[in-house]
């Protein structure tokens, strides 16, 4: 679409007012944009209801009446009514002296043969109430709401009927995103349909296909014109989805394309550094582990090595629930580099993993004599000018720190490999300080672990570009967590067995949520469940540490170290303790108001219990009036551990663009049609047909493609920066 696309300011029923509150609310600024935002769903208005059959089930319906009485209400109450009947069908206008402006409320009684029903206006009272005194029949449109026992109808749509036998025939009536801004500047559903109207008339000769015919044929699409109005006109529902499922496959497809496209380019034209070598280091630790490790550890490992040894850089996410064992294969893949004569790094979101991963990794490189150091934000100056050195001149093999690890004055030797442990906490800016932080002017091989396990069809949109490794088995040995879902009636009975539990050696953590805006007030939630467990858990036969996101790194640190090394049986905490935290003892796992947890957050609390050998519980507390999601999601809670699955309903509860740990980083697009959680079976097809061009046609320099690559060449698709994850 080359020619100037017109604004929406122009046209019928738009103007400046309505243009700025278009813009603000739903971004649209040009008519092309404003025939890209698409009914979400549609309302068959070619069916009238009878009054008697209106009930709450209904959400819209449409009702063919004529109108029986009309008031006008002030400040005060009425100030004007007027009740017809059959001897007197029109309404006598007001008087003329009528200050319309005093009236606030108009109530409209409707009949039709079988009954009667209350419509309600608050604002173009005027308008409508003219429109009504013509007389006659009016089709009335809306949704009822029950109100003092009886339903009403505020603010529906009101046409007048023409009575004719066609009327209302063909009519799908597109349902628009509205919010109260929109509402506020008079854009009605009914409104924004008209609006649309006018902009179709403007764009319509405007617009020109974006797949080529052989793509259309193939997959037996309709053509772009047609889609779009037939996706906001539609005669009836099942073009409205053959619509639909054109600009959807569209929308993945390109996508996909460019994403492919991106990876194609990189595996073309990212050199890597060479690591070859197994050597002492990976054999000594591997020799030396007390257990073997599992299948999946083991075909994890191996792709990495692949990636290692090909000559082009490394971009691999590794997926794997918490407690499968990422660690391990963080630092084998270390020693793969080091083997080889270089460095690896591993960044942890926060001081207290790092730390933990500094911990473990020591452990495991004790038999190897390779030197580990840790960088944080609270590392001493003296301790940060040795590490800086030894990570100048080499000593160091493998650094594990914070963001601490990114600033400017750290120099590696020869950085080869980087490993980010849960990705989603880092800016995109962080990490491509890391990526120019490699050996030999060349960016170091990427591996980016995430314990948020994704659904396949995020994954393939969010990381299309990056190759993924899952680890899908557990370590042997590992008990299943029993998860109950438990009400207030039940607390006695569950402190109670909480005591059993802590009088029997082990720990428990009990976890609130944020439910405030203020942090002020969260933390007094915190701080009054404290006190509670204080009260019932008296010291000194038990003890209860406290952790939460305001208190400094210090306290933090110490009340966890507490706990962790059993000094407290009880730690209260909000989810900062969400991530990776490693307490084996701990053995139940309280979550208070869990209804307000996302299930993705309630999955990674779960997973800091069950991690030693006795038996753990996880109890989700909740209240007893539920919603039905929030139902739902705790009952998926209680019935799988599966990170994965849990991920799949997550994102059919919520919809992708809220899953947890993707919010931030967000889609490299935004899907305007197509969603990830419904449409995986389009999105399949799309990237499968992406690959086939891709394949053919890396380039896309074919003539029948060139349409392809100039689409690609748009800004929405340029997702490069986006998907360099490192
Ligand atoms: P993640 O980082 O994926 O949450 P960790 O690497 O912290 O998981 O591993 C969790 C626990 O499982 C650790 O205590 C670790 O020592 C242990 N572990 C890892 N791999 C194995 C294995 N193959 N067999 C037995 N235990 C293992
Ligand atoms: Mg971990």
């Amino acid at each position: 679409m080359d020619r100037q696309v017109p604004e929406i300011m122009y046209l019928k029923g738009v103007g400046p007012k309505r243009a700025e509150v278009l813009k603000k609310e739903l971004g649209v600024e040009s008519v092309l944009d404003l025939v890209q935002i698409y009914p979400f769903r549609y309302i068959d208005r070619s069916n009238f209801i009878k009054i008697k059959d209106i009930s709450s089930s209904n959400s819209y319906i449409q009702v063919k009446a004529s109108v029986q009485g009309i008031e006008l209400f002030g400040d005060k109450g009425a100030i004007f009514t007027q009740v017809f009947n059959s001897d007197s069908p029109m309404i006598s206008p007001v008087p003329g002296d009528f200050k319309w402006h005093t009236v606030k409320r108009m109530r409209v009684m409707i009949a039709d043969e079988t009954g009667s029903f209350e419509t309600v206006f608050f604002k173009g009272i005027k308008w409508t109430y003219l429109k009504l005194s013509r007389g006659g029949e009016f089709i009335f449109f809306g949704k009822p709401t029950i109100f003092g026992g009886s339903y009403n109808m505020v603010h529906p749509d009101v046409e007048q009927s023409n009575n004719s036998s066609t009327e209302g025939e063909g009519k799908m009536v597109g349902i628009y995103p509205s919010t109260e801004r929109l509402k506020n500047a008079g854009i009605t559903n009914n409104v924004f349909g008209k609006i649309m109207t006018a902009a179709w008339e403007q764009i319509s000769p405007l617009i020109q296909e974006t797949l080529p015919e052989y793509i259309l044929k193939d997959i037996g699409l309709m053509g772009l014109k047609a889609a779009l109005f037939n996706i906001h006109f539609p005669k009836n529902p099942s073009i409205a989805d053959s619509a639909a499922y054109r600009l959807k496959f569209e929308e993945l497809f390109f996508l996909q394309l460019s994403l492919l496209k991106q990876k194609y380019v990189n595996t073309r034209l990212s050199e890597g550094i060479v690591l070859n070598r197994v050597g002492d280091g990976f054999n000594k630790c591997y020799n030396s582990l007390p257990y073997s490790l599992t299948g999946a550890q083991k075909r994890v490992i191996k792709e990495i090595r692949e990636d290692l040894m090909s000559g082009k850089q490394m971009n691999r996410l590794l997926q794997g629930d918490v407690g499968s064992g990422k660690t391990m294969v963080a630092v084998l893949s270390s020693l793969l580099a080091i083997d080889s004569g270089y460095q690896a790094c591993i960044m942890a979101p926060t001081e207290v993993l790092a730390q933990q991963h500094y911990r473990n990794i020591c452990k495991y490189l004790a038999p190897t004599g390779i030197r580990a150091a840790l960088l944080t934000g609270s590392s001493k100056t003296k301790e940060r000018r040795e590490i800086h050195e030894g990570l100048e001149n080499g000593s160091i093999g493998i650094i594990v720190g914070t963001h601490a690890l990114i600033e400017d004055n750290v120099i590696f030797k020869n950085l080869a490999l980087a490993i980010i442990d849960e990705q989603h906490r880092f800016g995109v800016n962080q990490r491509s300080k890391l990526w120019a932080k490699g050996a030999d002017g060349m960016a170091p091989h990427i591996l980016v672990m995430t314990a948020t396990p994704i659904p396949r069809t995020l994954a393939m949109t969010l990381y299309g570009d990056l190759d993924v490794s899952v680890i899908d088995e557990m370590p042997p040995g590992r008990q299943p967590v029993q998860t109950i879902h438990a009400t207030e009636t039940k607390r006695t009975a569950m402190f109670n067995f909480l005591k059993d539990q802590i009088r029997s050696g082990r720990q428990v953590f009990i976890v609130y949520p944020l439910i405030y805006e203020s942090e002020t007030l969260d933390l007094q939630n915190l701080e009054a469940g404290y006190d509670v467990i204080t009260q019932n858990f008296p010291w000194p036969e038990f003890s209860t540490g406290i952790v939460h996101g305001k208190m400094t790194n210090e306290d933090k640190n110490r009340n966890m170290e507490a706990f962790a090394k059993g000094h407290t049986n009880i730690l209260v905490a909000t989810s900062v303790i969400e991530v990776g935290v490693d307490v084996p003892n701990a053995s139940v796992m309280v979550i208070e108001s869990a209804e307000r947890f996302g299930l993705a957050q309630l999955h990674q609390l779960r997973g800091r219990v069950g991690r030693g050998s006795a038996k753990s519980y996880c109890i989700l507390m909740s209240g007893v009036k539920l919603s039905t999601d929030a139902r739902k999601k705790l009952e998926i809670m209680c019935k799988t551990e599966n990170g994965f699955i849990i991920a799949e309903e997550d994102m059919k509860l919520r919809g992708p663009g809220d899953l947890e740990g993707t919010a931030q980083s967000g889609l490299p697009v935004e899907l305007k049609i197509a969603s990830l959680a419904k449409d995986g079976d389009i999105l399949s097809r799309a990237r499968t047909y992406a690959e086939r061009i891709l394949n053919a046609d890396p380039t896309l320099s074919a003539s029948v493609n060139l349409g392809l690559a100039q689409e690609l060449r748009k800004d929405k698709y340029n997702v490069r920066n986006y998907s360099k994850i490192s």
